[in-house]
């Protein structure tokens, strides 16, 4: 009994990666690690604007979801 040898997490019997893992490295295998990686941080890594733009669009849906703008102006007299 092993730890998966990629996600470190997975316990593996037979094998050095989970099978999650192992589908990961058939992928990587066909596209290329660079190809992958490179999807991966444009995808998955979000900069700062685009966090902020998150929140907001998250902010957004709370105050439509309560029927209100009350949160809104809570929390923006809080912030002063
Ligand atoms: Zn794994």
């Amino acid at each position: 009994m092993f730890t998966c040898y990629l996600c470190e997490k997975e316990t593996v019997y037979t094998r050095y990666f989970c099978s999650d893992c192992n589908e990961l490295k058939r992928i990587l295998a066909v596209y290329g690690a660079s190809e992958c990686k490179d999807i991966l941080r444009r995808v998955c890594i979000r900069g700062e604007e685009q966090r902020n733009y998150k929140i907001s669009a998250e902010l957004k849906k709370e105050i439509e979801s309560r029927g209100d703008e009350t949160y809104f102006k809570k929390k923006k007299s809080n912030s002063v």
